[in-house]
Formats: structure tokens, sequence, C-alpha cells
């Protein structure tokens, strides 16, 4: 049976994870599907219980599980403390323990919320991006790293630097991926001008041609070109495989193609095990007044069956009862128009899966 740990974390975390809580357990009670959870405190509602954003407890129940599910941490209530206290490092320590280097970020624009964008709902059409972001090396971790004064002058220097084992890794999550979906591979670098790119290049490339080259179709774009084309024709991107620093800045890119932070879902995976997440924030000026937006954290357990345990339709079933929400026109605060009647997150949360059980037998 697959094992999940839920960590709801701090402000709305608790009032979205409640909402996918529902989900599994309508599946465990009325299905043939199994899941078995447990629940913990994470981020600030750790440290107020123990003094640590992530417990050596919680962390062992994070290695027994087969995937994690997270709501979000941080607050006003922590910010004061030292770096290495704040819940935010429990997030960085938890990726890094579970060794989880890859982040995927689909960039979905539902049609019933294409006027959302910024971009033309014309543009818009069919987008359906999803990226592929290196998450455990490049710019962010080189050394040495340092910001000193040299000859009178103030210097600093990040070095980019992969190997070639960090590239295919993450290549072959990106073609795995693009194989569950429109057999895209869209790889971003900057080999005109950086060697570390030209490598990320021909990686890239030796990895497609010797498992992929038969299924997927693999295109290169300098990263100033691509920031450029997703704008421009969003809707013929698939699966975006980046660096580091490239994905960090095309996911956000392509997350204001989706038009809310409540619809955004996160995966970040690894060898083993899965780490699932909304995009968005605490929100402490929403928190406990129950108008969050629980579409991204449901998405994010979609992400989950499909990703850590195979069981697209599930995730299927997920995408699909969301799409038929929004059409009938439901919306919480975040999504709504003037004069739209909006739900509480509980309410949606419940219209969701009034849905799923209404769809289930055509997908499971
Ligand atoms: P945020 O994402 O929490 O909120 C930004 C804005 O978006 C707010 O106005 C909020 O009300 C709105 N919003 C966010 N999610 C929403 C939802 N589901 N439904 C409706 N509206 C939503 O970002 P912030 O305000 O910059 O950060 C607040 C706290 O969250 C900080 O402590 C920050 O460090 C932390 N944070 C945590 C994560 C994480 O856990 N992965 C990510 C980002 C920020």
């Amino acid at each position: 049976m697959s094992k999940i740990l839920i960590l709801p974390g701090d402000g709305i975390g608790e009032e979205v994870t409640k909402q996918c809580l529902k989900i599994l357990d309508y599946l465990n009670a009325e299905t043939n599907y199994n899941f078995e959870y447990k629940k913990g405190l994470f981020g600030g509602a750790s440290i107020d219980d123990c003094g640590k954003p992530l417990s050596n407890e919680v962390l062992d129940l994070a290695m027994e599980s087969d995937a994690v599910l997270l709501g979000a941490v941080g607050g006003p209530k922590w910010e004061a403390l030292d770096h290495d206290l704040k819940p935010e490092k429990g997030l960085l320590t938890l990726r890094k323990e579970l060794g989880t280097f890859a982040n995927l970020r689909p960039g979905k624009v539902f049609p019933a919320l294409s006027n959302a964008s910024s971009l033309k709902s014309e543009v818009l059409k069919g987008t359906d991006i999803f990226v592929v972001r290196e998450l455990t090396g490049g710019i962010y971790f080189g050394e040495p790293r340092y910001s000193k004064i040299i000859d009178k002058k103030r210097v600093a220097s990040n070095p980019l630097i992969y190997n070639e084992d960090e590239i295919a890794r993450v290549a072959h999550e990106a073609f795995k991926i693009s194989l569950k979906r429109n057999k895209k591979v869209t790889s971003l670098d900057k080999a005109n001008v950086l060697e570390v790119m030209q490598l990320w290049r021909d990686v890239v490339t030796e990895v497609h041609e010797k498992y992929y080259k038969d299924e997927v179709e693999l295109e290169h774009l300098y990263i100033d070109n691509a920031a450029m084309q997703v704008i421009k024709r969003p809707s013929t991107f698939d699966v975006i495989l980046a660096s580091n620093l490239f994905g960090d800045i095309i996911s956000d890119e392509v997350a204001e193609l989706t038009g809310s932070l409540g619809m955004l879902p996160s995966a970040s995976t690894g060898n083993k095990k899965g780490i699932y997440e909304p995009v968005h924030g605490s929100a402490p000026d929403i928190a406990g007044k129950n108008i969050a937006n629980p579409i991204a954290a449901i998405l994010s357990l979609g992400m989950m069956f499909k990703y850590s345990f195979n069981e697209d339709k599930i995730s299927d079933l997920i995408d699909h009862s969301i799409s038929e929400v929004l059409n009938a026109g439901n919306r919480t605060q975040d999504i709504a128009k003037e004069n739209d009647v909006t739900l509480s997150c509980d309410e949606m949360g419940d219209v969701i899966l009034e849905e799923i059980k209404k769809s289930e037998s055509n997908f499971i």
C-alpha cells in the first residue's frame, strides 16, 4: 500500500490540504485504491511545537513514505528567527534529504480562466506547458562563492558548474514526462556563449539520441529566444527542460500565463520519492478566513498520483473534475470577476469532490 505523508504547514496550508484529504478519504473508502496517510507538523507549526522547522520524527516519517504532500510554510510570526531556524529552512532540508533534483511545474491554461491572464485568450488557447527545472545544481550551488573586496573594489562570484550526470538525470526526467504528454521537449541553454551550456546541450542531445529519439521530438532554444517564444507562441510548447537558474525564471513566466497563484501545482522529484506542493505560500493575509483557493493543492495531489504512483487515471479524473467545476462557473475570490458569487475554500473542495464522484466511472 502506498504511504503518503501530509505536511499542512502554516497559514492557508492547513485549509488547502484539508480539501486534498477529503479526496484521499473518498478514494480510500469508495474505490479499490488504498493509500495510507499520516500527518505531521512542519514549518512554523513545528517550530512552535519543538523549536525546529523539521523534527527528526517528521523527517523519519518522510523517509518511510513514498510521497510527501505539502501545504505551505512561513508567516510573520517566524520572520525574525535566524535563517537556520526559519520555516523555509525546513523545506530546503526536506528537499535535500529526499534528493529531489527535478522541479516540475505545469502551466496549464484552463479555458474557463483564459481571461485571467495578461495575454490575449486567442494566443493562450490550448496552452499546456510543463517546466522541468534542475533543482540541486548549477549557479545556486556553485563553489567557491564569495562577495569580497579585491583591489579596493567589491567583487562577487557564483560559478555555474554542471557535470554530465547532473544534466543527464534531469534530461531523463523531462523525456519520461514528455512520453506521458505530447512527446516534445524544448531544452533551454545559452550554448552560444557558455561552455557549461554547450555541455548541457551536448548531454541532452546524447540522452535523446540514445534513449528517446524514436518517440520524442527534441528542440533546443537559447534562453533569451525562449523567453520571447513562450509569450509569442505558448501553445506550441510541451515540456520545457532547463537548468536551475533558467528554469527558475521561465517557470515564473509560464506561471503568469495561467493567471493565478492559487491555480499552480508543483512537484519535486528525484530517484525515489516526490514532494508535491502548491506554488503559493502560506498567504498570511487570508489565512484562517476559509477563502483560499484549494485548486493548486488539489492539482498537486493529482501530480502525486501521476508521478509517484503511476496512477494516471486518478490524476486525469482530478484534472477533469477541476475543469468541469470551473466550466460550471465556480470561483474562489482570487479567480472571480467583479459580480461572480464566490465559494469558500471548503465549498470549492466540496464541489470538486462531488464532480470526482460524478465523473469517476469514466476514469477508474
Ligand atoms: P503567498 O503566495 O503566500 O501570497 C501572495 C499573494 O497571493 C497573497 O495576496 C495571497 O493572499 C495570495 N494567494 C496565495 N495563495 C493563494 C490561494 N491559494 N488562494 C488565494 N489567494 C492566494 O506569498 P507571500 O505573501 O510572499 O509569502 C507569505 C509567506 O509564505 C512567507 O512567509 C513566505 O516565505 C512563505 N512562502 C512559502 C512558500 C512555500 O511554502 N513553498 C512559497 C512561497 C512563500
